[in-house]
């Protein structure tokens, strides 16, 4: 059997799958689409180019955007091994994905495995086209790694909710079309078992967006004030007061996709070559084909080494996988990859030394000052989807089977 329980293919229909995938992709992925660029997520606020906008259309129309969905949601039907021969064609032309974010990667994926048979019909075919970009309305200035203590407040009157309360660092709010929250639906109830995750539309009076500005002068982040913002009754996914079990679900997509292992989302192409090696040698010298300063070379020699075990451990973690995304192991994966990718920022600046330092003005290239706003922006990954301390109690707890 295949890994996702289908009968194995045999090495000649995957090789002729391969062949028509590589003719098909050749012929229908624009230039455009190809090497570094904006990847669309949906939202209906921020335009894609001609050839993004064409790409995503031709994907979708193959199902394609989400290729493991069933067919009747937007999706191919593919089995793990030619999901595995999609991404590789994908890389091979150094392919955009078509479509990312929230929708097919969190959300699609949640009401694709908890979400009743309406919600599904509803609101799968859209999310598997990039119809409508999804913001995470989780964290609250009082409910971050204790996301339990949430306060913001759905009451039911007949078939709505009426939303009050205020959500923090929902990351792109201003361009969502959606957002999905949750909420407290029964107080009375111990903090875990009163909660519900809604799907709510933000265009209406009772959803505000404000931005919060960063030092770098960017806004990434908003705080998103709900004021008897209506949603309906039949959009709570999962069940009234489920929401624990759901949101953390959806946080375990959210975690696999950060780890580059959520096979039931877009992901997928972008050759991800390291980049390292060239810069530091450019920056810290070479002799003799080495990188001189020999402490810098073990650093950079260690860091490939985890990169490539890191790769290797995707997927041996999507082989071993029998549901659409890992449970805990998302935690280990997740953890690791941003340990690494903050490493190699720690790497690059210390080649570049005072080269790396720069924040605006003339004394610094482009790509020197970019390099700086990189290795901070990198910070975040340690804190987004769940801080470090969080993922390492997960383990600890759920994959070790530690005493609390
Ligand atoms: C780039 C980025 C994007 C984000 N996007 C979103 C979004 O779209 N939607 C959304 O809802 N949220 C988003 N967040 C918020 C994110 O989920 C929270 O920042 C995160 O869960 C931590 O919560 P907090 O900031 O309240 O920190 P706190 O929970 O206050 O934690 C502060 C410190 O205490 C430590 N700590 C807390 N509890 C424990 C414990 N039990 N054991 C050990 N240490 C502990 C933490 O590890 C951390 O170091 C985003 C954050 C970032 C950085």
């Amino acid at each position: 059997m295949g890994a996702a329980g289908a009968p194995e293919m045999s090495a000649a229909a995957l090789a002729d799958f391969r062949a028509a995938t590589r003719a098909w992709l050749a012929k229908n992925c624009p230039a455009g689409a190809r090497g570094p660029g904006p990847i669309p997520w949906g939202s209906s606020k921020v335009e894609v180019g001609a050839d993004a906008r064409l790409w995503l259309e031709r994907m979708a129309d193959r199902g394609w955007t989400v290729p493991t969905w069933p067919r009747r949601y937007g999706g191919a039907e593919l089995d793990k091994d030619r999901y595995a021969v999609l991404v590789d064609e994908l890389k091979r032309i150094d392919a955009r994905p078509p479509l990312t974010g929230r929708g097919v990667n969190y959300i699609g994926p949640t009401l694709l495995e908890l979400g009743d048979d309406d919600q599904k019909a509803r609101w799968l075919p859209g999310i598997a086209r990039g119809e409508g970009g999804w913001a995470m309305g989780y964290s609250e200035p009082g409910a971050g790694s204790d996301l339990a203590s949430l306060s913001l407040r759905a009451v039911r009157h007949g078939d709505n909710y009426f939303l009050s309360g205020r959500k923090i660092w929902t990351s792109d709010a201003m361009q969502a079309d959606y957002i999905f929250v949750l909420a407290r639906t029964s107080p009375d109830k111990p903090k875990h078992q009163g909660i519900s995750l809604i799907l709510v539309d933000m265009a209406q009076p009772g959803a505000h967006v404000r931005p919060i500005r960063l030092l770098s002068g960017a806004s990434p982040f908003n705080e998103t004030l709900f004021e008897n913002a209506v949603a309906s009754a039949a959009d709570v996914v999962g069940g009234v007061d489920n929401g624990w079990t759901v949101g953390k679900r959806l946080l375990q997509f959210e975690r696999s996709t950060h780890a580059g292992i959520n096979i039931s989302g877009s992901q997928g192409g972008r050759t991800a070559t390291s980049t390292l090696p060239p810069i530091v040698a450019r920056y810290a010298g070479v002799a003799n084909g080495r990188i001189v300063d020999a402490a810098l070379r073990e650093r950079l020699i260690r860091h490939e080494q985890n990169d490539h075990a890191q790769r290797l451990t995707q997927r041996r973690v999507i082989e071993e996988t029998a549901a659409r995304a890992p449970g805990f192991a998302s935690s280990a994966v997740k953890l690791t990859g941003a340990l690494n990718a903050q490493d190699g920022h720690e790497i690059r600046l210390a080649a570049m030394a005072v080269a790396g330092l720069g924040w605006q003005g003339d004394g610094f290239s482009a790509a020197e000052i970019e390099a700086s706003r990189d290795w901070l922006r990198q910070k975040a990954l340690t804190i987004a989807g769940g801080t470090k301390e969080i993922q390492l109690n997960i383990i600890a707890k759920r994959v070790l089977g530690l005493p609390d």
